[in-house]
């Protein structure tokens, strides 16, 4: 008896608490009305560098590599296919700062322009959010994402030592015991977690292995599922310590991959993500959003592109202000489906999404490294669609999108980008990573640095 007295009085103790913790919530949660909520929010971005969206469960793939993904997806939202603009991921990352497409912008790490960097002049998405009141940290893996690219311009602090991702997601939650109750944050985490070497903890290197004989690229893939796995489970106990210490009600999370990654499909041989052909496996990534308003439960985007994520990230925490290089709200503007999508990966291998269609030309050498295809009906890219009348259209239109983004870079990029000179010890790093430092792995040219007029791959 004495037991469940006591037992009552905890639990009215606890109910107390419950009550007077969501009471101090509502008072941090200016906007919270009506199933909206938008101000006093708070941003996590996780992004997950080299994940292609279809190893995600949620993207039908048959292993079981994202179940804590998927669940934050369907709760949440999610943008069905987001397109990479590019396959690197200095390029991407920059996009998704700036709203600005890598042929525009130019940022490209390849030989022909060590040490370039985006200019000081060139607003970011930390910046505006630091203006905001935010109050923005940084733990990245270095490499391509060092700060002196321009990525740290807005932090109060950007940590780009290469360290396991389990860590950073811990160093993210030790940063939120210096915060206000009323601060908002941003923490901004990248990791090459998934990356190759493809290198997750023992059991899960053992959890996607196949028996029977397996060649070096699908060997690999097993590993990089076993990765996607060992990230999924680090952001689910994430969230749970997110949630336990205050913030999860009022903080937005977002996860993006920024290029896939190619095991040595579609008759191409090399395992990584430096082929010049865009198929999906390299351009088709993951964007899912866990937002507190109930308004966006359920939302699920058919089509959209990095270049949106700025913008649509500013959207989702209430603030007004938009970069202006480019992108759209997707959650809020006119329908993404009729938007279209450019990849790019040097001068003659472009691809272009609209719709359910995957329009692309390539000028590496072998068969039916053109054309087109249905990736509503067909996401794995199995049949090409020959002699389809949509092919000349989407040809067409890719022509049309080359031109403007061309002349947009041969106007713009000057504003963009600056050349400096590359440290050698990020030289070295770079190397390490797999990243075009030497001239026969050049896997991207800016416009300004090659030719902007090198003649289109006809389809
Ligand atoms: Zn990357």
């Amino acid at each position: 008896m004495m037991r469940a007295r006591w037992s009552r009085a905890a639990r009215t103790v606890s109910l107390v608490s419950r009550v007077f913790a969501t009471c101090l919530l509502a008072l941090t949660h200016i906007g919270c009305q009506n199933g909206e909520c938008r101000d006093g929010l708070s941003l996590v971005w996780i992004s997950l560098d080299t994940l292609r969206a279809d190893h995600l469960s949620l993207h039908g793939h048959a292993r079981e590599t994202t179940p804590f993904l998927d669940a934050l997806a369907r709760e949440g939202a999610y943008v069905d296919w987001a397109v990479a603009p590019q396959s690197s991921t200095l390029p991407v990352h920059v996009t998704q700062f700036t709203g600005i497409h890598p042929v525009v912008h130019g940022v490209m790490h390849a030989t022909n322009n060590p040490g370039v960097r985006l200019r000081d002049a060139v607003r970011t998405l930390p910046e505006v959010l630091r203006q905001q009141g935010f109050v923005n940290r940084a733990w990245v893996d270095g490499g391509q994402m060092d700060g002196s690219f321009g990525f740290e311009r807005g932090f109060e602090s950007y940590d780009d030592t290469f360290t396991p991702f389990p860590r950073k997601l811990a160093q993210s939650i030790a940063a939120l015991g210096e915060l206000r109750p009323d601060d908002r944050f941003f923490h901004f985490i990248q990791t090459y977690e998934i990356h190759s070497p493809y290198a997750p903890p023992p059991a899960y290197v053992r959890r996607f292995v196949t028996e029977g004989e397996r060649s070096g690229a699908t060997a690999s893939m097993d590993r990089y599922d076993g990765s996607i796995r060992f990230a999924d489970d680090a952001i689910r106990s994430y969230v749970a310590r997110l949630e336990a210490a205050g913030w999860r009600g009022r903080t937005v999370i977002v996860v993006t991959g920024d290029h896939g990654e190619s095991f040595a499909e579609y008759g191409v041989p090399a395992v990584g993500h430096h082929a010049r052909l865009l198929r999906q496996n390299l351009t088709r990534v993951p964007w899912i959003v866990s937002h507190p308003s109930e308004a966006l439960r359920g939302r699920v985007v058919a089509f959209a592109g990095l270049q949106d994520f700025a913008n649509t990230t500013l959207a989702l925490l209430g603030v007004d202000e938009r970069m202006r290089g480019g992108g759209r709200a997707i959650f809020d503007d006119a329908p993404p489906d009729t938007a279209a999508y450019v990849s790019w990966a040097g001068p003659g291998a472009w691809s272009i999404y609209r719709g359910g269609l995957h329009y692309l030309e390539s000028d590496t050498p072998g068969p039916a490294r053109n054309g087109l295809f249905d990736v509503a009906r067909d996401p794995l890219e199995h049949a090409r669609l020959e002699g389809d009348p949509r092919e000349a259209e989407m040809a067409a239109l890719l022509g049309a999108e080359r031109q403007r983004l061309l002349a947009a870079a041969e106007r713009q990029q000057a504003g963009l980008r600056e050349q400096g000179t590359l440290s050698e010890a990020l030289g070295d790093q770079l190397r390490a990573l797999g990243y075009a430092v030497d001239p026969e792995d050049a896997e991207g040219h800016a416009p300004g640095s090659s030719s902007p007029s090198a003649p289109p791959v006809a389809p």
